[in-house]
């Protein structure tokens, strides 16, 4: 997975070396010799990750990373903030500036490149997400590319998973959490794994070590399963833990606190987690949202023509594969035109939303009812064949017919019929084509017999 990193630091030696370094790692480097220059580039190229150094003439790491996280073109890119003091402080500073992490001079080698690996990693989730938010037009666009900032409380509601079997560090971790989130504690990690997997959590500490089991086989399962992927994880080690941290970090854990713990680092590193993990929430929220749109009617809110289209395939498929029945209604509001005429377009829609609505009561959940474009609606019936097709379609007339619809505000009263063709999947060699055409020819017949009326395919 390649990556542009971008290395900022005010002594060409330190440059040098990270520079080396990474693109030993095939990353493309580029570098920056102070603030300015780096906030400059930002602005101008495309960044996965940036090594910040902290000491720096003019303006200091901690002014960069605050510019760049305020900023909503560059709040989302992963800031590393190299430091020479390997002090709480600064590194609660930082985190508190909107840092993603840490690492201290001289640099780690293994743990450069976990670091950045991971960051990289989230960085094409975020850009992945961030895309598919953008290339739709969405109202809320602003707002939900912007990346929270680094002094945001956490979320009141946020709830903690905490898997520690040791009493003395869960009572430490819980009362350092205690004031700003809800914590949950397991002792025993295999059911603190089931709670894990409820996804009722925002995010999961979890100690580095138990008397006889390996966590990091929960951190693993929780990063295969869908409902637990993208949740944060925390481990807590203890010194002398690198390799554990190390392997923690490939795993895809998030972050990791070294005891003894500071309070401080500790919330630090949670809030940056859970701020994160809102803002992907938020993206993949907004995907979704659009994706329904993109698939649903707007005036009925039933399925659009495109959902049918794609899912009819799908449906058919199976049917035929598994040798199940499946039916097709093809349905045309009579003589609509004059509806519209009469009681005009605002009455013609309502009548349109209220028949889309009687559908929905006279069709089961697996049915797939949609409207195919202007007074036409496709209902798809897997599992239900011609004659219980038959029966449905007759149904569906009769509940349209029987009880006139409304329009102006309940007042003026409309009498619509409705007329349906029916077909069903033959045999084998039969197509989505052949069988909406056969629906299509039935209807056509429902329609020259006087309308009103339900017709099947020829048999
Ligand atoms: P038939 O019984 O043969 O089906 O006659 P019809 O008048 O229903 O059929 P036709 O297809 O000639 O007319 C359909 C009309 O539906 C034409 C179009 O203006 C109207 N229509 C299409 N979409 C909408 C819509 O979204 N709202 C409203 N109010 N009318 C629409
Ligand atoms: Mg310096
Ligand atoms: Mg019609």
């Amino acid at each position: 997975m390649t990556a542009r990193i971008l290395v900022v630091d005010d002594v060409p030696a330190n440059v040098k070396l990270l520079e080396a370094r990474l693109s030993a790692e095939y990353y493309e480097v580029v570098t920056a010799s102070n603030g300015y220059e780096a906030l400059e580039f930002c602005e101008n190229n495309s960044v996965d990750v940036i090594l910040l150094d902290v000491m720096m003439p003019g303006m200091d790491g901690f002014e960069v990373c605050r510019r760049l996280k305020s900023q909503p073109a560059t709040a989302h890119i992963p800031v590393i903030l190299v430091t020479a003091l390997d002090q709480d402080m600064d590194r609660i500073t930082g985190l508190n500036f909107g840092a993603d992490d840490f690492l201290t001079k001289p640099v780690n080698d293994l743990q450069l490149l976990a670091r950045v690996k991971s960051l990289v990693r989230l960085k094409n989730l975020t850009d992945e997400l961030r895309l598919r938010v953008a290339t739709t037009r969405d109202v809320g666009l602003e707002s939900i590319l912007r990346f929270p900032s680094g002094t945001e409380a956490i979320a009141r509601d946020a709830k903690v998973l905490l898997i520690d079997e040791r009493p003395g560090s869960v009572e430490r971790i819980r009362t350092i959490l205690a004031e700003e989130c809800t914590v949950d504690v397991q002792t025993d990690p295999q059911t603190g794994f089931f709670d894990a997997i409820q996804g009722n959590h925002d995010c999961l500490i979890i100690a580095s070590s138990f008397a006889d089991y390996d966590p990091l086989r929960i951190c693993a399962q929780l990063r295969s399963l869908d409902n637990t992927r993208s949740m944060p994880i925390i481990i807590v080690a203890d010194q002398g833990e690198e390799p554990k941290i190390r392997r923690a970090l490939e795993l895809g854990v998030n972050d990791y606190v070294v005891r003894p713990l500071n309070s401080n680092e500790l919330l630090a590193r949670l809030r940056t987690q859970l701020r994160r993990k809102a803002y992907h929430d938020g993206l993949r929220a907004s995907v979704v949202k659009t994706y329904e749109m993109a698939v649903t009617d707007s005036l009925t809110g039933l399925h659009n023509r495109l959902y049918l289209e794609t899912h009819l395939a799908t449906l058919f498929k199976r049917a035929v594969d598994r040798r199940r029945p499946l039916s097709i209604l093809m349905t045309d509001i009579d003589r609509f035109k004059l509806i519209n005429d009469t009681y005009g377009h605002d009455g013609g829609d309502e009548v349109l939303r209220e028949f889309a609505r009687r559908l929905r009561r006279n069709v089961r959940g697996s049915d797939l009812a949609s409207r195919y474009g202007g007074e036409e609606f496709f209902i798809v019936m897997p599992d239900t064949d011609l004659t219980m097709a038959a029966i449905v379609a007759e149904r569906i007339r009769r509940e349209v017919a029987s009880t006139p619809f409304f329009v102006d505000d309940g007042v003026t009263s409309v009498p619509v019929t409705i007329s349906i063709g029916i077909a069903s999947v033959q045999s084998k060699d039969d197509s989505v084509q052949n069988m909406l055409k056969r629906a299509d020819e039935a209807l056509y017949g429902a329609k020259a017999s006087g309308r009103n009326k339900v017709v099947s395919e020829a048999a």
